[in-house]
């Protein structure tokens, strides 16, 4: 369909396809072919399409009670609240629908925070090629122009600073530390082309925020959730941020977002600061609560490390040492391969090969297979995709395979 004739805004580029069904790691498009999925609604349904527990969780919760509204208690909310906090140690949650919205409201937490120290105009640092959302304050805290482009004016108030680099946090903290409220960044930067930084970065940002008095506030919007191999990506560091945001995989589907605050900033809001009218409604919340109930129920946690190692192996046994191969790296089930070059056209090749995944940051490979993945799904991967990238390189090798 041309674009103009489409009653839909002109905001995606679709592919050609629309799936009618799926079933764990599988969907089915509308004329039954069956396609292996890689990306998971982007690091979304972590438990596999129509996971049986989760469907029936909507199904029950739904006969009984879908929305009350932020002016009662609601006890869903309270017990996933108790879950998460119990899981990161941290205090307190406010329950979002969106990522988006999970990061706004730690944006809008960090300032009043700020506000209530006596910084009169609080600025949170943010780092290049950083993703955090579409809506204006995210978009601003994001580090990608394109995004911005266009909807100037944008949020004043943030600091940009290059990823994975301490000095340049420390050089703004003797410039101007105390405007300064909190640091904002991905632990693993997904949209910007699975960026991991070095293996002691997040330990130096949080003794450094701890030095300067600035909230440490990480956005695990793609990394939550078991994705990386460990609840959150953080928590192998054996530190904890101020500010926790997640989403995509908490609701498997379900629309749901969540900021967590620490014992420093658990009571910084008070009534009418912030709101939502669908934000931790009972159905969302059941359905998050049976997410993490499931993750440990079926060690998909334990899973998503498991299948990672095997397939960055696989992938660096196949591809590494190719010229075009520039890195293959990945945690959990996060993995990016870059190539030399732009290789966008890749997503539509895997597709017409029955596999689903993305291509970011231009030439970034990028795999977010669900947790359940089986050895042999992880194989037919490796297998499917290292094939296709030899071919779109018109690698010679190939044809003696
Ligand atoms: N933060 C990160 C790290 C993300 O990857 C995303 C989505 O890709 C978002 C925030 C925005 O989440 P949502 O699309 O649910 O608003």
């Amino acid at each position: 369909m041309n674009h103009s004739d489409s009653p839909l805004m002109n905001t995606y580029n679709r592919f050609a396809v629309a799936f009618d069904h799926g079933k764990g790691a599988l969907l089915y498009d509308q004329k039954g072919n069956e396609y292996l999925d890689a990306l998971s609604g982007i690091a979304v349904t972590g438990l596999g399409h129509a996971h049986p527990k989760i469907s029936a969780c909507i199904e029950q919760q739904a006969k009984k009670l879908i929305h009350t509204s932020n002016l009662y208690h609601i006890p869903n909310q309270t017990q996933l609240a108790d879950e998460l906090t119990k899981l990161t140690g941290l205090r307190n949650a406010f329950f979002t629908n969106s990522g988006a919205e999970a990061n706004e409201t730690a944006i809008k937490l960090a300032r009043l925070f700020g506000r209530k120290k006596g910084i009169e105009n609080p600025q949170i640092i943010v780092m290049e090629h950083a993703f955090h959302g579409r809506t204006l304050a995210t978009l601003t805290a994001s580090g990608n122009r394109k995004i911005q482009a266009g909807f100037e004016p944008l949020v004043s108030g943030f600091i940009r600073a290059p990823f994975n680099d301490i000095n340049a946090l420390k050089a703004i903290a003797e410039s101007q530390s105390g405007s300064v409220c909190a640091v904002f960044f991905e632990p693993i930067q997904g949209e910007g082309g699975i960026r991991i930084p070095d293996q002691d970065y997040l330990n130096q940002v949080r003794t450094l925020c701890d030095e300067q008095g600035w909230l440490m506030a990480l956005d695990e919007v793609q990394t939550g959730n078991g994705r990386t191999g460990s609840y959150f990506a953080y928590q192998p560091h054996g530190i904890k941020p101020d500010i926790l945001t997640t989403a995509k995989g908490l609701g498997n589907g379900f629309p749901i977002g969540v900021c967590l605050a620490g014992e420093q900033v658990a009571q910084t809001f008070g009534p009418g600061n912030h709101g939502s009218t669908y934000g931790g409604s009972p159905l969302a919340c059941a359905v998050g609560h049976q997410v993490v109930e499931t993750l440990f129920e079926e060690q998909l946690i334990h899973n998503a490390a498991k299948m990672g190692d095997y397939m960055l192996e696989g992938f660096k046994s196949l591809l590494e040492g190719r010229d075009y191969i520039r890195d293959i790296r990945g945690k959990g089930l996060m993995l990016g391969i870059d190539l030399d070059d732009n290789c966008a056209e890749l997503a539509s090749l895997a597709l017409s090969q029955k596999l689903l995944i993305n291509v970011t940051a231009g030439n970034t490979i990028r795999l977010l297979p669900p947790l359940i993945y089986t050895q042999s799904q992880a194989d037919q991967l490796i297998e499917t995709l290292s094939k296709l990238i030899r071919v779109f390189k018109g690698d010679d090798r190939t044809k003696a395979r």
